[in-house]
């Protein structure tokens, strides 16, 4: 008899009439969320709907840099707890996530510049996150690629160095977490698309797809890039989340040569070596709306000027492979994870813009302590959807405008 292989999540389950919860979208946010939910709450009945295939968003694309130096108090935490979790998830989900934690640096290219790193590392001490303020000989001592001479566009002042951040393989952990919470006995339905939720009395009391009504009393909003148009279409929120694409690359393999992360914010790219020897470089977004997608030949050109200077024994080398995602992005880049107030059994958790990857661990096991008990942990109230009529906003676009990249 022919062995038939095995999918890691095994068959796709027929979509049943009925769950306990209905999770709409199958990237790291939505299977990170089903996954703890299995595992730590007994709320099994539960369905991970996407509708082209797990991994299709931003989860699939992004370019796998994590960290937990962010800006604000109530980011830092979250952060910290997710970049924690990475080895202990790697067990758990008994599937190589990859972790490779070789340390990230944020290069300052003046004094301003560094004096605003000085308060985010004192920001990521006080939480117990180690982050260093470098100067330029130390930069040039970690990564001796680095140009540091003067003669450049935008000359290298120093760097906030934070060894414990590093990189993973994207793909592993949709695989991971897929895989976890099928083992669990949560359905994943692939090629499936919600096409409404339905709300009777303020409560939620099913979703609409193109296969079928599956009655639930709890919805997550997961959808990524999608998430704003579907709450304002299916549900007439509206959430403040504008959508763009961001665009990343990577080279020919090449011999090792990059044994850190390194950004730039003000040249606008970052870089790192795969395991398989790929340069990964990203840039900045596109400064327009749009969910296209495309890439461009600007950005081609941006990324090889840009590295050309910062890093110059890449000057030659090739890109082989270009393409872009959907960024979610709020005001104050930081995400938006609420519920149970606006609809009973409505929940959200998006926005992510640039930073959702290196927090998927963290939001997917606070969202289902959220979604199991429908009270909001402390670790995910400042980031209720309230903050923006409230003029709370947080200050995470610090983080990025100054002086770290776009991831
Ligand atoms: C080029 C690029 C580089 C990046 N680099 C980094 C990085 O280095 N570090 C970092 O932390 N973050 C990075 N990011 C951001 C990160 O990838 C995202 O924030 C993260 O993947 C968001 O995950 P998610 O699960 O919320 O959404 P997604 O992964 O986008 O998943 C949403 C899913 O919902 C599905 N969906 C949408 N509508 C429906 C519907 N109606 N019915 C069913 N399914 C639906 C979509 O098909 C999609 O698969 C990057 C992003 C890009 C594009």
């Amino acid at each position: 008899m022919l062995r038939k292989s095995k999918r890691l999540w095994g068959d796709q389950a027929a979509l049943k009439s009925s769950y306990d919860a209905v999770i709409i979208g199958g990237g790291l946010h939505g299977l990170a969320a089903a996954y703890f939910l299995a595992r730590d709450h007994g709320i099994k009945n539960v369905a991970v709907i996407e509708k082209r295939f797990l991994g299709f968003g931003g989860s699939g694309r992004n370019t796998a840099i994590v960290r937990a130096n962010q800006r604000t108090q109530q980011n830092v935490p979250l952060y910290k707890e997710a970049l924690e979790l990475w080895p202990i998830l790697t067990k758990e989900l008994d599937y190589n996530l990859m972790f490779f934690n070789c340390g990230n640096l944020n290069l300052m290219h003046s004094e301003a510049a560094m004096n605003t790193a000085r308060m985010n590392v004192a920001t990521a001490q006080f939480h117990g996150v180690e982050s260093h303020l470098i100067d330029a000989k130390q930069c040039k001592e970690l990564v001796p690629a680095l140009n540091i001479s003067k003669d450049i566009t935008y000359p290298i002042f120093g760097a906030m160095y934070h060894p414990p951040g590093g990189i993973l393989r994207h793909d592993a952990i949709v695989w991971g977490l897929a895989k976890g919470a099928a083992k669990h006995g949560v359905h994943l339905h692939q090629q499936t698309e919600v096409t409404g939720i339905g709300v009777e009395n303020g409560k939620i009391v099913s979703v609409e797809t193109d296969k079928g009504r599956i009655k639930t009393p709890r919805v997550l909003n997961a959808a990524g890039g999608y998430s704003a148009a579907l709450s304002y279409q299916m549900l007439g929120i509206k959430l403040p989340i504008s959508v763009l694409t961001i665009q990343a690359m990577v080279t020919q393999p090449l011999k090792p040569i990059l044994d850190h992360v390194v950004s730039s914010g003000t040249y606008h790219a970052y870089a790192n070596q795969t395991l398989k020897g790929e340069i990964a470089t990203g840039a900045h977004m596109d400064a327009w709306p749009n969910y296209t997608t495309q890439t461009t030949a600007y950005y081609i050109k941006h990324q090889a000027e840009a590295l050309s200077e910062m890093l110059p024994c890449l000057r030659g080398v090739k890109f082989m492979r270009h393409w872009g995602g959907l960024a979610d992005m709020t005001p104050d880049m930081a995400p938006i994870m609420d519920g149970n107030n606006l609809i009973e059994g409505y929940y959200m958790d998006c926005g992510w813009g640039y930073f959702g990857f290196k927090s998927c661990a963290a939001t997917g096991k606070y969202m289902a302590q959220f979604i199991s008990s429908g009270n909001c942990p402390e670790m995910l109230k400042p980031f209720n959807l309230s903050r923006f009529e409230q003029n709370r906003l947080m200050g995470e676009t610090a983080a990025l405008v100054n002086y770290t990249p776009d991831n």
